[in-house]
């Protein structure tokens, strides 16, 4: 059993907040129009990260956890907890 949202009279759209009439039959639209569903798609799609950008942000956050690691090592040889030859790289890789 389908269950029945009663149908808005009226909608408001998000791209230029004009509130606009709902025709009685059919899907209830989201835009007033297609050049605001149009804007909408735009503004989407710019907002995605472009492959390079987010392949660029992971080799970075995989550098400073080289580094972070490579830190806390030497702290770890300071405080005489780690011996010379357990060097946590040799693990990971
Ligand atoms: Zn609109």
């Amino acid at each position: 059993m389908r269950t029945h949202k009663k149908r808005p009279a009226s909608v408001t759209c998000p791209e230029c907040h004009s509130r606009f009439a709902v025709k009685p039959h059919g899907r209830v639209p989201k835009f007033c129009c297609q050049r605001c569903r149009q804007r909408a798609a735009e503004k989407r799609k710019w907002l995605r990260p472009a492959p390079l950008v987010a392949i660029a942000h992971d080799i970075e956050s995989a550098r400073s956890r080289a580094a972070i690691r490579e830190e806390a090592w030497l702290l770890l040889k300071q405080m005489r907890l780690m011996g010379p030859k357990a060097h946590p790289c040799e693990n990971v890789r």
